[in-house]
């Protein structure tokens, strides 16, 4: 087959989509870490009609330099990377893949609030310590039953959403907190909206769900934190800056919450420094909620597909900014 396309990749992704756009494009792939600078981005974007990115950075320097950019595709669901701003501006539609993270960002999700109330991975460190004598773990460690607790998600989206589902079969009692309230949702999973601050006051497990914008940022600090039961735990699987982090780790010293678990950190990767490493009673884990094959075929077949939607003028499933189109942009 003819291949009329280039596609460069800033990362790569499964093998099967990498497969799906060969039969089609010359692909580029490259390894970048997520820190990559534009210029060296700019280096292999000037001629190519479309760019999949995982975590770099697609700034709009980079946009501007690509000539020939029909679409951007972003493997995964935060598209906080992308200057979806200047894309738009340029009519270049943003494709990516929400639907593939949900269920193991869920479980995760549901993973960290069974570990945190069985103390599992804090006994677990401290059975590998060799300090440790006869049934010392045992009796310092005493879990908490998560029937009938209350969880608090903030951000009732996709993920939020099915984090309800899950959380509702081990009997936990639901309430959220969203920019838009979700009267449907609410009957269909059996659970109620509260406000910010009544949200943070009554939950004994806060799962954070919202995507990274300005509204989001530091959108849990000092005040929030203080808000919150001293029995509380604060997970967070949605970003880093979601979070003041110093705030949290003041109040983790402080004991104002009784713990966390966190998949995302202001800076990534997290720092050897990072205060946070050293409490006991706080589960990390390196991003990699959404990660499980599962995951990684389904992101890269359907961030294959949409580009090639695209750049065949198919209207794309996923889209960020549809703004751009009109309904008569599409041949199908
Ligand atoms: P979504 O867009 O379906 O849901 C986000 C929800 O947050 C929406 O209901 C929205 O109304 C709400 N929201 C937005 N701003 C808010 C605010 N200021 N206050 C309260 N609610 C607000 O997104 P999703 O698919 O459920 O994913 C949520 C986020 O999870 C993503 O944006 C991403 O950053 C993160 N995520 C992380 C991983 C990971 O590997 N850790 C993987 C996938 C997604």
């Amino acid at each position: 087959m003819n291949k009329k396309y280039k596609i460069f990749l800033t990362q790569s992704i499964h093998e099967l989509g990498l497969n799906k756009l060969s039969e089609e494009c010359i692909i580029e792939v490259k390894n970048f870490p997520e820190n990559v600078s534009e210029d060296e981005i700019i280096k292999y974007v000037k001629d190519v009609d479309a760019i999949i990115t995982r975590l770099p950075r697609i700034t709009r320097k980079i946009i501007e330099h690509a000539q020939n950019l029909k679409v951007i595709g972003r493997h995964g669901v935060g598209y906080d990377n992308i200057d979806i701003k200047a894309a738009t501006e340029k009519g270049i539609p943003v494709v990516y893949t929400p639907e593939a993270p949900c269920e193991p960002v869920a479980e995760h999700v549901i993973g960290f609030i069974i570990a945190l109330s069985k103390n599992i991975v804090i006994a677990d460190k401290a059975l590998r310590k060799p300090t440790w004598i006869g049934w010392e773990v045992r009796h310092k460690y005493i879990g908490r039953n998560i029937k009938e607790k209350t969880l608090g998600i903030i951000g009732l989206g996709r993920i939020g959403a099915l984090v309800a589902k899950y959380a509702k079969c081990l009997g936990m009692k639901i309430i959220y907190y969203d920019i838009y309230r979700k009267t449907d949702l609410e009957k269909l999973l059996d659970i109620n909206y509260r406000e910010l601050e009544n949200l943070l006051k009554e939950s004994d497990f806060i799962s954070l769900n919202v995507p990274l914008t300005k509204s989001t940022e530091k959108l849990i600090g000092e005040k929030e934190l203080k808000i919150m039961k001293p029995t509380a735990y604060l997970i967070n699987t949605s970003r880093g800056k979601v979070i003041d982090e110093k705030a949290l780790i003041k109040a983790l010293k402080e004991k104002w919450i009784a713990g966390a678990a966190l998949d995302v950190f202001w800076e990534e990767p997290i720092s050897k420094d990072n205060p946070l490493i050293e409490f006991d009673n706080v589960i990390l884990s390196p991003h990699m909620s959404a990660h499980t094959e599962e995951f990684f075929i389904d992101a890269a077949l359907t961030i294959a597909e949409d580009v090639l939607r695209v750049l065949k003028g198919k209207k794309p499933l996923y889209i960020v900014n549809p703004e751009i189109y009109s309904s008569k942009d599409f041949k199908e």
